[in-house]
């Protein structure tokens, strides 16, 4: 992203992010949209925005994060330039239990309009990857602040690798990771992709207001998963399980199968999957 002096004093935005800004004017998501060249993470940018009363919708976006965060701890990789890595403030009316569906309908919706922006077949690997043909092209990350039996906020962190190489990589990540470019063969326009996702997270997070976590939206996850009815490990900090993935239940969590035809069920707090 490059930023030019003009007029004197002031900086004009890269021509990209005035594009999304005009497709977004108007909309709930991204109608506002706060942006920095560096951040440290755009999570934790936007809970400052969520505790001084920003509205809902507001998306934080930046050009790199210094400490971009993965779950559990886990960093995220965010090199300048290339990818896009932004947080969506939301502010759902409803009790706190209700927010681990939130990161099932953004999967949902990031690899919808993935597939929309691109033509690549993505998918979604339990509970907040998405994958092109195995490999991480995208993340979610969702923090919810409670207040009392509410929610206060939830900010949805988005990360995605659009215009990255694979030979910029950090070595231990070019095994699992990659990029809308090295999977089209060609660079994407980062607009283009954010107003895919803007776009598709605003229809699936009104119809979850509207609906919950519905019978369409479970099969639309079902339907994009990458690890139904193929045989994973969930592993939390002190425990694992082997078995057959089922898909998502009722309410949102996670099937597994065990040898003995035991299920077990996950919701994501603190459990991985391996493949
Ligand atoms: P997990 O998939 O294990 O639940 P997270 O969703 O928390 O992990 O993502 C963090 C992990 O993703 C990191 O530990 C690293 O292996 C990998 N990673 C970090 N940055 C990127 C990136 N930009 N693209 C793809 N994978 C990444």
């Amino acid at each position: 992203m490059s930023f030019k002096a003009s007029p004197p004093g002031r900086t004009r935005e890269a021509p990209w992010v005035e594009e999304l800004r005009s497709a977004r004017k108007d909309k709930l998501i991204g109608g506002e949209i706060f942006l920095y060249p560096q951040i440290d993470s755009t999570n934790q940018k936007s809970r400052e925005y969520g505790n001084r009363g920003a509205r809902e919708g507001v998306v934080v976006l930046a050009d790199s994060q210094s400490a971009g965060k993965g779950r559990l701890g886990r960093e995220w990789e965010s090199p300048g330039g290339v990818n896009l890595y932004f947080s969506v403030l939301l502010r759902p009316p409803l009790p706190p239990a209700a927010a681990a569906q939130v990161p099932l309908l953004a999967g949902v919706a990031v690899a919808t309009a993935v597939s929309r922006a691109t033509g690549l077949e993505a998918r979604i690997k339990w509970p907040n990857d998405v994958l092109i043909g195995g490999k991480k092209a995208a993340g979610i990350l969702a923090e919810m602040e409670a207040e009392g039996a509410g929610i206060r906020f939830i900010v949805v962190g988005i990360g995605v690798n659009v215009n990255w190489r694979q030979k910029e990589m950090p070595p231990p990540l070019r095994k699992t990771a990659t990029s809308l470019r090295e999977e089209g063969k060609k660079e994407f326009s980062r607009s283009l992709v954010a107003g895919e996702i803007f776009e598709e997270l605003e229809k699936e997070y009104i119809l979850f207001l509207q609906e919950g976590f519905s019978e369409r939206l479970r099969e639309k996850w079902n339907g994009l998963s990458w690890v139904n009815q193929k045989r994973v490990t969930a592993v939390a900090l002190d425990q694992k399980w082997e078995g057959r993935a089922l898909g998502l239940d009722r309410d949102g969590a996670l099937l597994l199968e065990d040898e003995q035809g035991k299920i077990h069920r996950f919701i994501a707090g603190d459990i991985s999957l391996r493949l």
